[in-house]
């Protein structure tokens, strides 16, 4: 199976909403964010883990995990991310995919096998080369969150948030981006890690008052918007 897998979290009980999961981070990404919390994951370099070994693991969990998150990482990337969602499903779990929404192909393929989708907003469309740092088709990107959008699948959309990088009209502009979502988190950039860009790390993200004027531009938008 062409599917890398670059490390794999054996619980976790936040990234799933409500469920208690496995994580998998798949090796490679498309985009160049400065703030990645995963540099070791971005090339397409390592392979920590077989998917023969991944599933072994995978056995001897049925009846104390609900499902598997599958990260990067970018996993649209994976050649093999369909028939590896169709195996993880087979064995009775549910899937959360995480993406930053690039390959909407992909994504059409994925949603109805999968029963959470969780799409990377990085910053309204004019924006989006520039916090990426690879040159952006923003089409594929509006594309994704309508797919998901129509979708019958549960999902969010999510937005690491620093101060430098996205203004208060930037956040506006997001919220007329994916007006009508119904769930929308933005996260508190921290640098407690390695970071993809460590000319970052000094960097702030806003106070909880400014996120709260932030939240409440965004609900005129969006149904559910919290701060994480
Ligand atoms: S933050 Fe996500 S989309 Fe950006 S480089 Fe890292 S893995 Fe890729």
């Amino acid at each position: 199976m062409r599917f890398i897998i670059g490390g794999i979290q054996r619980t976790s009980l936040l990234d799933f909403p409500d469920k208690i999961s496995a994580i998998v981070f798949t090796q490679g990404c498309n985009f160049n964010c400065g703030y990645c919390h995963n540099p070791d994951l971005l090339n397409s370099k390592k392979d920590i883990y077989s998917t023969d070994v991944f599933f072994e693991f995978l056995d001897k969990r049925k009846g104390k995990l609900d499902g598997v998150v599958i990260t990067g990482g970018e996993a649209t990337l994976q050649p093999d991310l369909i028939p590896f969602i169709k195996e993880v499903k087979s064995r009775g779990f549910l899937v959360k995919l995480d993406t930053n929404g690039y390959r909407p192909e992909v994504i059409e393929q994925a949603l109805p096998l999968i029963d959470y989708i969780a799409m990377d907003i990085k910053a309204p469309l004019k924006k989006y080369s520039e916090i990426t740092k690879v040159d952006i088709n923003t089409e594929k990107i509006k594309q994704s969150i309508q797919l998901i959008m129509t979708s019958n699948v549960s999902y969010e959309f999510r937005t690491t948030v620093l101060k430098s990088q996205l203004d208060y009209t930037d956040f506006e502009e997001i919220g007329k981006l994916i007006q009508n979502a119904e769930k929308y988190y933005l996260q508190k950039f921290e640098a407690k890690t390695a970071i993809n860009d460590e000319t970052l790390k000094e960097e702030q993200t806003y106070s909880n008052e400014e996120f709260n004027e932030i939240i409440e531009t965004l609900k005129r938008y969006i149904k559910k918007v919290e701060q994480r």
